[in-house]
């Protein structure tokens, strides 16, 4: 019988979670009260199809396995994994969890895709089985990138940790366990470190957003898809790696570099960053750029299981 993935909220994150269960041979059943939620997601799941064929479809793959339900209690019902994704607000999440854990079978794993709120927040409202209740924070597009941060909170035990990950890596996931709950998990931690210096150099009028991204483009990024940060600056240490790495650049840790507390959001920053992003993209809708994205990301996937075989599973079904 085939696997059910219930997704509660079906905004940018949810309608990626639905494209990838169902490239993945799951029946999908979801809830959104929004009026034109049905209509979206079959019209995301359509432009999304294209670059999953590319990437491998399960034998049972099929847009016609998601329906919809109106009602919450209903959806949950027969699910082997809950995904929430409502807006990014605490006391919203925890309302809707908590009614999920009430009408969801005591065993199923219910993961939240919140960015930044630690699990054991999410579960304090939950009086069924709250161990259950886990951050399981994906990255946009969902259906493609296949990184998923695991983290259970207080309530959880190892065993219901482990019956995640094995259920994300069913749908082709990468899981990664986090060992301590923090806000902002690891990911996160990362992209808002170097987002707040872009948005300084942005303020001091060192550079335009233009700029920045250029430099994340041809310099550093290009790096970080293959190897990410610590291989990255092994290689620059020469032969001896990371340690001649840290000799050399070490102190300059020290140095003022980097500010790390975000900027004011003026009017003037916003504008500028905003005017500049647009300016970027000249004339071409989110939807094209999306395209664009998704066609890149298909074609790196590959690179990166051809030259860091070593991580085995980035890509299609494991
Ligand atoms: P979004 O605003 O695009 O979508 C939220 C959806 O939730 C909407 O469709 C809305 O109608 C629905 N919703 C609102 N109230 C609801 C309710 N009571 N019950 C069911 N559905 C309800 O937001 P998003 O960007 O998809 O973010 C969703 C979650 O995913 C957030 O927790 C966010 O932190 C996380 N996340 C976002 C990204 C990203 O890049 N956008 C990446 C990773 C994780």
């Amino acid at each position: 019988m085939n696997q059910q993935l219930t997704v509660i909220g079906t905004g940018v994150i949810g309608n990626g979670w639905i494209a990838r269960a169902l490239a993945q041979g799951w029946d999908v059943v979801a809830f959104d009260p929004a009026e034109d939620a049905e209509v979206r997601t079959r019209d995301f799941v359509t432009s999304a199809w294209p670059s999953l064929e590319k990437l491998g479809l399960a034998e049972s793959a099929d847009p016609a396995r998601l329906t919809f339900t109106d009602s919450l209690e209903t959806a949950v019902k027969g699910a082997d994994l809950i995904q929430e994704n409502v807006p990014e607000r605490l006391e919203l999440k925890r309302e809707i969890l908590s009614a999920i854990d009430a009408a969801a079978s005591p065993s199923v794993i219910i993961g939240s895709s919140t960015s930044g709120f630690k699990p054991s927040d999410l579960q304090r409202d939950c009086r069924q089985a709250p161990g259950r209740v886990i951050v399981a924070h994906p990255f946009n597009p969902v259906y493609l990138l296949p990184l998923v941060e695991l983290v259970g909170g207080e309530a959880t035990s190892t065993e219901q940790t482990g019956i995640a990950q094995k259920l994300y890596q069913s749908l082709a996931m990468r899981p990664l366990i986090v060992r301590r709950e923090i806000e902002g998990h690891i990911a996160d931690r990362l992209m808002e470190a170097l987002w707040r210096e872009a948005l300084h150099l942005v303020n001091d009028g060192v550079a335009t957003t233009e700029e920045i991204d250029a430099a994340v483009v041809y310099g550093c990024g290009l790096r970080w898809a293959l190897m990410g940060t610590f291989m990255t600056f092994h290689l620059a240490g020469g032969e001896s790696g990371m340690r001649h790495m840290l000799e050399q650049f070490g102190p300059a840790l020290k140095l003022p570099w980097t500010k790390l507390e975000a900027p004011e959001l003026t009017d003037e920053l916003i504008e500028k960053v905003v005017k500049g992003s647009e300016f970027q993209a000249a004339g071409r809708s989110v939807a094209e750029l999306d395209r664009r994205r998704d066609d890149f990301l298909v074609e790196l996937l590959d690179l990166v299981q051809k030259y860091w075989p070593e991580a085995e599973g980035l890509k299609g079904r494991i």
